[in-house]
């Protein structure tokens, strides 16, 4: 398959290991066309549109979530908002949808050894179908972490190796890793990674028409997702228009949301400072094609304060569904967009990217 760079135009032939262009920015596979399936699994449903058929033996049940209508919140806003609850994945986040694509090409191309460079849930995911399909997985965390949270990665037996650096410089010394001791490293921007974020881009398509989507934003791995579903569907006929998408960022590391409003490359963010730790990547591996997605497409972008984030996840809660502060600063920005960016009665779909029973 090939890679471009949707920064420069660079290509590549997609070999082995994981790369970047040599203008730093993140690949991406090109634009698929095709028709769509009349069958239950979004993966079967879209087959035409993802580089890899997700076998049984990969899968472990993760997409086809449910869209659900926030009452108060839609009669507070004077909109119909939906959320779109990942908190139902097998690891309890989004993260699963992703890493079930980048698994499907460790077999495809014959890895022995997986692994991912996080703290939280892209960890716990690649953990669980490394351990599902029987691969050694490797995961990669920052040295000053915390023990009790290496928890829900140490369960499911992966290899933990706890390096020197931040996550931003964590994530280019795994490329170097998986090269030379053979570990693929599905990480947060991977192109095979992003493929499988789409199915939330189809998902939302075929059961509504929407007119936002509030995407919470770290690497701009999902937004990326996202963004590729609604211009595939629609350069196939599927969709008339593409959903005006706001990146949302926690105040206390918002490199995409700063770069964004200035003009200027995304730059690393010093001493991260939030409660929703799930988003706080301070130096975007994808955060400067996010800015150009909003500028091509009259996206939005946004940052909340910790306040706003507990008492939109409180909010949620009171909906039905228990989200990680992370997954409700979508509904934290509303205060923000309403009027502005969002009009009374719009259809908004807010993802509500991972569980806050990891979090509690
Ligand atoms: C990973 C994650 C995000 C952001 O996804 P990116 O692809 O890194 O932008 C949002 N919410 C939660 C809960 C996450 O785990
Ligand atoms: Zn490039």
């Amino acid at each position: 398959m090939m890679l471009t760079c949707p920064l420069c135009g660079g290509k590549y032939e997609d070999e082995k290991y994981p790369r970047r262009c040599d203008c730093g920015g993140p690949l991406q596979l090109d634009v698929f066309h095709g028709k769509r399936r009349e069958v239950d699994e979004v993966w079967a449903r879209y087959a035409d549109f993802f580089p890899y058929h997700v076998s049984k033996r990969v899968t472990l049940g993760e997409g086809d979530t449910p869209l659900v209508r926030a009452e108060r919140l839609s009669d507070r806003y004077g909109i119909d908002l939906l959320l779109k609850n990942e908190t139902v994945n097998p690891t309890w986040s989004f993260k699963d949808r992703g890493t079930v694509m980048g698994v499907s090409r460790t077999l495809e191309i014959g890895f022995d050894e997986i692994g991912t460079v996080s703290t939280g849930n892209m960890a716990a995911s690649v953990a669980a179908y490394g351990a599902h399909i029987g691969l050694d997985t490797t995961v990669i965390v920052p040295a000053s972490m915390e023990e009790k949270k290496l928890k829900q990665i140490d369960v499911y037996g992966a290899d933990i190796r706890k390096k020197k650096g931040d996550y931003g410089d964590l994530y280019y010394d795994s490329l170097k890793m998986g090269e030379e001791e053979d570990i693929y490293f599905i990480n947060s921007d991977d192109p095979y990674r992003v493929e499988g974020y789409k199915s939330i881009g189809f998902e939302l398509a075929e059961e509504k028409d929407v007119d936002h989507v509030l995407i919470p934003t770290s690497s701009g791995g999902l937004f990326r997702g996202v963004v590729k579903a609604y211009e595939e569907l629609y350069e196939s006929g599927f969709v008339e228009k593409i959903p005006r998408l706001t990146a949302v960022q926690a105040s206390g590391c918002s490199p995409i949301y700063r770069a964004f409003q200035s003009g200027e490359k995304v730059k690393h963010w010093n001493e991260p400072d939030t409660v929703a730790k799930a988003i706080a990547n301070p130096l975007p591996p994808s955060g400067d094609l996010v800015v150009k997605k909003l500028q091509e497409l009259n996206g939005a972008s946004t940052a909340v304060g910790d306040d706003a984030i507990l008492s939109a996840q409180e909010d949620i809660t009171r909906e039905g569904i228990y989200c990680q502060p992370a997954s409700a600063v979508g509904v934290a920005a509303l205060d923000d967009l309403m009027d502005d960016v969002i009009r009374e009665g719009e259809t908004v779909v807010s993802i509500v990217t991972g569980s806050g029973m990891k979090t509690a």
